[in-house]
């Protein structure tokens, strides 16, 4: 059976199901498959099964400890007509690259890919476990994550689920998603911070053994929505592998050709996915991974050395302005080939100095990476460019990467056939994008969206329809120092 280890070495091992529940480690390590399971097919022989067909014995491959019939379960209620694209994840053809659309949920972003399944896993784990506790689900947003989680959580009988999002530092359409969300057990609040100190925030919750206790005595028990958990990771590598067969369905590309993928990277969950749809056998050469003026990874990409000692932007790419990424982890974990001292090592000189750097000869296995940045400017200008050329429409994330992307290509002239993962509908940046394809300045964000539709004639998203008319029902705002007394008292 499959196990769970932590990256930081910690003794105990557990099985999938226990990983979920548990979040992250008692050694503030992040869970990670002690082998990275081979898939369970042959792509060719896929041909033509639908997301769910796929998608079932990837997520299987890794939880080997759910039934069939739990696995299915969780599967078939995550991935309906809560998706308004039929196929789950378009896969569309522009201007010669791969957009993998992966927008198309609830939320109108790609953590809906994850997020519209864990909930079914988490409570799946917590009858196989029998844990007897309200599981409480804690959450840093840089906008997308907290509304994925509180509409997958939404009145989901055990569970309350909590949000901390930076006050400034997501878009108005994001907020706005937030703040009017239902469900009694939803709570959801902006902390005087920006992204990092939401998150750090929440780890040093976990972190907190008798605040832990405290919490158990009275009955909860805390797990995460975040990419630390596992069972966030784990959906998104189906999506790769459905990719991977789609290119084949279409004949784009051979049986057995090796592709790139492309990933907008804020916390490193979504491209580390794409590194583990490789580990199980797609043929992916080269991940090129895209950042904004909040470059760190750029630099450790060409470097080995990660440095979180700069300036932090806020940009028009906002759920990418994280400086700490905390899925690099299990990607050291990856590089050091399980060396649990060595990652812990590289931890604790992030935490101390905030920067630590590879080995030298680890160095070299970052040779299947490629790092680069687009800024604002350029971000906007490839919306607006794509616009002209072929009338498809970017959001911000996803422009970023597709910049990249030409400029890899430019640099290198590697033509594979790339992935470029879609990651949210430009409506929810509608501000930026109405700048990019020439639209008149207005006076709110929800302006521009109907300005936005008028123009192009995408259809805005069921979620983001008559979003700044509902009634806003979350209004708290807090200092990071009042994080764990508004957990006590949500939980109440
Ligand atoms: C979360 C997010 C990202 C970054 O993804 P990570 O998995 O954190 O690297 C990129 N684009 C959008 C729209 C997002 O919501």
């Amino acid at each position: 059976m499959m196990k769970y280890v932590s990256t930081r070495g910690y003794k105990e091992e557990l099985t999938g199901a226990q990983a979920i529940i548990q979040g992250i480690a008692p050694d503030k390590g992040l869970y990670v498959p002690k082998e990275i399971p081979k898939l369970p097919f042959k792509a060719e022989d896929m041909i033509g099964r639908s997301y769910k067909e796929i998608a079932k014995p990837v997520i299987g491959a890794f939880f080997d400890d759910f039934t069939d019939e739990e696995l299915s379960y969780c599967v078939d209620e995550a991935y309906d007509e809560k998706f308004e694209a039929q196929e789950i994840v378009p896969l569309r053809k522009v201007n010669g690259a791969f957009f993998l659309e992966l927008f198309h949920g609830k939320t109108a972003a790609f953590k809906d890919m994850a997020l519209s399944i864990l909930p079914y896993l988490l409570t799946t784990s917590v009858k196989k476990e029998r844990e007897d506790k309200k599981i409480c689900i804690l959450t840093a947003t840089s906008g997308d994550t907290g509304k994925a989680a509180l509409e997958g959580f939404a009145d989901v009988e055990g569970t309350e689920i909590i949000v901390f999002y930076p006050d400034r530092g997501v878009s108005e359409v994001q907020k706005r998603q937030m703040i009017t969300q239902e469900g009694k057990n939803t709570h959801v609040f902006a902390i005087k911070g920006n992204f990092d100190d939401a998150q750090n925030g929440v780890k040093k919750i976990f972190n907190d053994s008798d605040f832990g206790n405290e919490l158990r005595a009275s009955g909860v028990k805390l797990s995460s929505a975040n990419s630390i958990n596992i069972g966030r990771l784990v959906p998104q590598v189906a999506y790769y592998v459905y990719g991977y067969i789609k290119l084949l369905e279409n004949k784009e590309i051979e049986q057995g050709e090796h592709i790139n993928v492309v990933v907008p990277t804020g916390n490193f969950g979504n491209i580390l996915a794409a590194f583990y749809a490789k580990k199980m056998g797609i043929p992916i050469d080269r991940f090129i991974c895209a950042s904004n003026e909040n470059r760190v990874l750029t630099d450790f990409f060409n470097t080995g050395e990660y440095d979180i000692n700069r300036e932090f932007y806020l940009t028009n790419s906002p759920s990418m302005d994280i400086l700490i990424s905390s899925n690099l982890e299990r990607f050291l974990y990856e590089i050091y080939e399980g060396d649990t001292k060595a990652v812990k090592g590289l931890m604790e000189d992030l935490e101390s100095k905030g920067r630590y750097c590879l080995a030298d000869h680890v160095k070299m296995r970052l040779k299947s990476f490629y790092g680069g940045c687009a800024d604002a400017s350029e971000t906007v200008e490839s919306i607006g460019s794509m616009y002209k050329d072929s009338g498809y429409l970017m959001d911000t994330h996803t422009a970023v990467a597709y910049k990249v992307y030409n400029e890899y290509k430019e640099k290198t002239g590697d033509k594979k056939a790339a992935l470029i993962a879609s990651t949210a509908s430009a409506y929810k940046f509608a501000e930026s994008v109405a700048q990019a394809i020439g639209l008149e300045e207005e006076s709110s964000g929800f302006e521009y969206v109907e300005k936005i539709r008028e123009k192009t004639g995408v259809d805005i998203p069921r979620g983001l329809k008559n979003l700044d008319k509902k009634e806003i029902l979350h209004k708290g705002v807090i200092e990071i120092s009042q994080m764990k007394d508004t957990v006590k008292t949500s939980v109440k």
